[in-house]
């Protein structure tokens, strides 16, 4: 690239993630149905390969969204939900898996409303955004070279200056600023967009960790590393009510839980982690209570251990509870509940009864910090949503310029949400970003 003469286009956006790709897309895609000229798209991503944080979702498969229909799309994001209406209207799930379908990429929907690529694998989706951005004519430059490191808008001549890490210029009618997040931060994503969006005149909502596993205080959580368990509830627990929060999120959340060496992860944690990380703001530690056995109610329970003990008196407690938790699980709760590990169901007492039936449905962990971004798979805060119109994702702060994706004030649970955020803020910005080109 000439350095002295630096090109001029009509669209210029940071970052080739899910939102950035999208938007691309939605750009030459837009003017092409408008019969109009091919807009000049330029994409700056700072990997040395766009997707690369699609790449890894989903474990690899990449859950690109989920089934749920629009108010439990919108629902899921909270108080800042109804920002995304417009955007989910735009180019919802349905659209969304037409529109990868029609690219090679047909989807299915799994038993929990995830939806996959039936490849099962995200390249599949990578590759079908790439060429895409290709057929259109998109320009792509990625490497560590192309990393935006500062933008500032020229009012005399009615654009923008984006420099990029190898000192180059880049002049642009119109920004997109779709870097994401801060967290993963491997995967290049490390907050530039809230300098970014802030030299631009934007105020950030301070960034904290969401979808992230939880540092536990309970020294006997180690034992069970590994260990997933099934359908559990997890609630927050405080001594007066929960505080007014900033993310109006639902509890109690219901998924499955999984012991790691440091504490708790697992879809039921993970989607409650954002709440605590707000909480741990102002109180620590945040205690959770956890119901490993939310389908019986303590009735029902004692009735059975009572069953247990009149008709099972040879067989040991650990045992049978292994029948209704996973049997490490079942010793370990045992154990905590004053139970041996040869202890038989002839000798199990009213009050061990009791003390296991709490442990069951009760279990209390105390969580001090969350695994902070290194480990978090999505950014909760970011833009402003009061400083950007939902309708078209344009910045109120300066016409010319845009957002879309994880860098915005939006944050969903784990299962598909914030893919599908990427993309349906993505392609309404890009859409109407080719409107004003062609106005
Ligand atoms: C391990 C993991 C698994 C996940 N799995 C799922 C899942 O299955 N389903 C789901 O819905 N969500 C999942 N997520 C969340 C999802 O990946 C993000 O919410 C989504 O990718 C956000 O899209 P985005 O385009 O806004 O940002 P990103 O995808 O983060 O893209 C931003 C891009 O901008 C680039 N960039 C950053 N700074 C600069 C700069 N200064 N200049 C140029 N480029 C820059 C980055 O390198 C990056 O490529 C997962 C996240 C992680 C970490």
């Amino acid at each position: 690239m000439d350095l002295s003469n630096p090109p001029m286009v009509d669209l210029l956006i940071l970052g080739a993630g899910a939102a950035g790709m999208m938007a691309a897309i939605a750009c030459g895609e837009t003017a092409l149905q408008l019969n109009q000229p091919r807009p000049r798209i330029t994409v700056l991503e700072k990997n040395r390969q766009p997707g690369i944080k699609v790449l890894v979702c989903g474990g690899g498969r990449c859950n690109l969204t989920n089934a749920g229909d629009l108010d439990f799309l919108i629902a899921a994001f909270g108080r800042n939900g109804r920002f995304l209406a417009p955007s989910l209207r735009h180019f919802d799930n349905t659209r969304l898996r037409d529109w990868f379908a029609t690219r090679g990429v047909p989807t299915h929907a799994e038993h929990d409303g995830k939806i996959y690529p039936d490849s099962n694998q995200a390249r599949s989706v990578v590759k079908a955004l790439t060429d895409r951005m290709e057929e259109l004519g998109v320009v792509s430059r990625a490497g560590a070279a192309y990393a935006a490191t500062a933008a500032a808008w020229r009012a005399d001549r009615g654009l923008f200056e984006v420099v990029s890490a190898n000192g180059a210029v880049h002049l642009a009618r119109f920004l997109l600023i779709s870097v994401g997040g801060q967290s993963y931060t491997r995967m290049g994503t490390t907050g530039d967009g809230y300098r970014l969006a802030a030299a631009l005149g934007h105020r950030i909502v301070p960034p904290r960790p969401a979808i992230v596993p939880l540092v536990c205080q309970e020294p006997w959580i180690p034992d069970l590393q590994g260990l997933a368990v099934p359908d559990v509830e997890v609630r927050i627990e405080t001594a007066a009510p929960l505080p007014r929060l900033a993310t109006g999120k639902p509890t109690p959340s219901v998924n499955d839980l999984l012991f790691t060496h440091f504490g708790l992860s697992g879809p039921a944690v993970l989607n409650l982690s954002e709440i605590v990380a707000e909480l741990l703001e102002k109180m620590s530690p945040v205690s959770l209570r956890v119901d490993f056995v939310r389908c019986r109610g303590p009735a029902e329970l004692h009735a059975l251990f009572r069953a247990w003990h009149d008709h099972e008196g040879r067989k040991r407690v650990k045992t049978l509870v292994g029948g209704i938790v996973p049997q490490r699980l079942a010793e370990t709760l045992c154990r905590l509940a004053g139970i041996g590990p040869e202890h038989t169901c002839a000798g199990f007492t009213a009050r061990q009864m009791h003390q296991l039936v709490e442990w069951l449905k009760g279990c209390r962990f105390h969580v001090y910090q969350t695994r902070g971004f290194k480990e978090a798979m999505v950014t909760a805060g970011g833009v402003r949503l009061d400083e950007v119109n939902p309708e078209t994702l344009q910045s109120r702060v300066n016409l010319q310029l845009y957002f879309a994706g994880e860098i915005l004030d939006l944050t969903g649970p784990s299962g598909g949400y914030n893919l599908q955020m990427a993309f349906s803020t993505g392609r309404l910005a890009g859409w109407s970003i080719a409107r004003r080109i062609a106005a």
